[in-house]
């Protein structure tokens, strides 16, 4: 199934075109990368279907409801940040919970779900703890309990294993995609590092300046002569 259809979106800065004519439909279930260097509109992309910018052109089909003018709060879809972005006087467990209280869920409903994504991340033990007490791979899981908790239809990722040293990012990495396996949710990734693309990616989408480069699986890119 299609999840999401980006139908030709552009988006300009003053004369920048950060994104041009972007056409492209991203499967359910797939773990999708946007790869490219600095400056070739992979944020740009990630903040369109975030609904942080709106393209000029374009429009953006999520689940088959036309997104492109609604707000962030309005769409089925979380984010993941580079610096976690977690509440720091909160415990992990109120972290996880914070998206499902603004969504006006029930007590035992919040606490049934929150132990639940924490059990499945590994982070049983930690409920009571704040960030302060946990490593940058905890914080890392935290991060992502607090963006599956709702149960968005697509996860954006915007580079989120910057913040980790090179020995813990090969570990996450290799986490990452089992999560992502294991959830069946469709994960958009965004990443200015080919082994971190290719280690945890079903489809790659190589970007250079605004357009699309390459599109294909891990293999079919890398072994590419
Ligand atoms: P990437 O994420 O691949 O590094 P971006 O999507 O951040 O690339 O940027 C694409 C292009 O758009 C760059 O030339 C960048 O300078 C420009 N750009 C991005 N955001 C803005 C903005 N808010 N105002 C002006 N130019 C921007
Ligand atoms: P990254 O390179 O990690 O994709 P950037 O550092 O390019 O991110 O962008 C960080 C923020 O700055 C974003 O909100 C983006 O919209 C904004 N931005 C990026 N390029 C420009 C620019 N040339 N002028 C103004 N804002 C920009």
């Amino acid at each position: 199934d299609v999840i999401v259809h980006l139908d030709k979106i552009t988006k300009r800065f003053g004369s920048t075109v950060a994104v041009d004519k972007l056409d492209m439909e991203i499967m359910a279930g797939e773990f999708v990368t946007f790869l490219g260097p600095s400056g070739c509109g992979k944020s740009t992309t990630l903040r369109m279907l975030g609904g942080f910018e709106t393209p000029n052109e374009g429009r953006i089909i999520l689940g088959g409801t036309d997104v492109t003018s609604q707000p962030p709060n309005r769409r089925d879809v979380n984010m993941v940040f580079q610096d976690y972005a977690l509440f720091p006087h909160m415990t992990v467990g109120k972290n996880v919970a914070f998206g499902l209280e603004l969504k006006g869920k029930t007590r035992s409903e919040i606490d049934k779900r929150t132990d639940e994504l924490l059990e499945f991340l590994q982070l049983g033990g930690f409920r009571d703890r704040t960030p302060d007490q946990l490593s940058g791979g905890q914080r890392q899981r935290v991060a992502l309990a607090r963006a599956l908790a709702p149960d968005p239809k697509l996860l954006l990722l915007d580079e989120p294993l910057g913040a980790l040293d090179a020995k813990l990012r090969g570990q996450v990495q290799v986490e990452l995609k089992d999560i992502q396996r294991r959830t069946g949710k469709t994960f958009f990734f965004v990443t200015h590092d080919q082994d971190e693309a290719l280690t945890m990616s079903d489809r790659i989408v190589v970007m250079n300046a605004g357009r699309v480069e390459q599109d294909g699986t891990p293999e079919e890119l890398y072994f590419r002569p």
